[in-house]
């Protein structure tokens, strides 16, 4: 049984998706629909790109629904904290990243509290 990737942005849940692309004449590496509640992921990047996209993403995600728009259009600064999200989550033993593809051999959910930093697991299969 194969789960579909979701990530909990200020208690809403968003699919994440895998896309050949996102825009044809465009090169974009993700994309948030906050109407859909979805996220596309390019399928190609690698897969630190993967999840620093993700983290960019999700960025927009919270800032969109706080209402911060101007936050929410810089994207110098929505890629910066993507990065440094990426960098401590990556840089400390306790965190983990919300797993995009996870592995058949040990399907969990991830979790990321945005508010305490905390990660929690839950096994789903
Ligand atoms: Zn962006």
């Amino acid at each position: 049984m194969t789960t579909t990737p979701t990530v909990n942005i200020l208690g809403l849940r968003y699919t994440v998706r895998h896309v050949p692309y996102i825009e044809r004449d465009v090169f974009r590496a993700g994309q948030i629909d906050h109407e859909k509640q979805e996220i596309k992921v390019l399928d190609s990047l690698t897969a630190e790109h993967s999840e620093v996209t993700l983290l960019h993403e999700v960025v927009h995600g919270i800032l969109a629904h706080l209402k911060c728009w101007e936050e929410h259009n810089d994207e110098k600064l929505v890629q910066g904290l993507a990065i440094g999200l990426h960098q401590y989550l990556k840089g400390s033993s306790e965190a983990c990243i919300p797993t995009l593809t996870p592995k058949k051999e040990h399907l969990h959910e991830q979790k990321t509290n945005l508010k305490t930093g905390r990660n929690s697991s839950k096994q789903v299969a």
